[in-house]
């Protein structure tokens, strides 16, 4: 079942999520949970946290839709710089410019606990990068100046008063 993505500034969202040791039958039913609310947001990738889960899972849409699943990653290494125009599932239709590395490298693991190797460039090295910041307890608003966050938070409070008026 898809849940609620929680909407910044929410602390789950601030804080660094916990290594996953575990990996038993709850992950894949937290890594289905995670696909489906991503699918029902139409976003192209999410992370566990953005679902209330401070644990450090997230899914890397690539373009042919499929997903990477990835568990526990680093980012091994970084090169080039790109900018893009970025947006949140955590702070819905907000979209600004971020800079990002152009090329990463990626280790992780996967649901079974096995680590993989990948490196990613582009589009994919920009949604890999966004989703390990997650992770982190970063959301991209932390890169933009001090105004545009606070303009941003402002119609995020906006926001969960609708959201919150729509579920009583
Ligand atoms: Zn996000």
């Amino acid at each position: 079942m898809a849940r609620d993505i929680v909407i910044w500034p929410h602390k789950v969202l601030t804080s660094a999520t916990k290594p996953v040791t575990d990996f038993g039958p709850g992950l894949e039913k937290l890594l289905d949970e995670m696909l489906e609310s991503m699918r029902e947001a139409k976003g192209i990738g999410i992370a566990a946290n953005q679902v209330g889960e401070s644990l450090r899972v997230a899914l890397v849409g690539r373009e042919d839709g499929t997903v990477f699943e990835i568990v526990n990653p680093q980012v091994l290494e970084r090169s080039g710089k790109v900018t893009w125009e970025e947006g949140c599932l955590s702070v819905p239709d907000q979209w600004e410019k971020v800079q990002r590395y152009e090329k990463v490298k990626v280790r992780y693991q996967d649901k079974t606990g096995q680590w993989h190797e990948v490196a990613a460039e582009g589009k994919l090295a920009h949604v890999f990068q966004h989703e390990i910041d997650h992770l982190d307890g970063h959301v991209f608003v932390d890169y933009l100046s001090g105004l545009k966050r606070s303009l941003i938070q402002e119609r995020m409070k906006k926001l969960q008063k609708t959201l919150k008026r729509k579920k009583d």
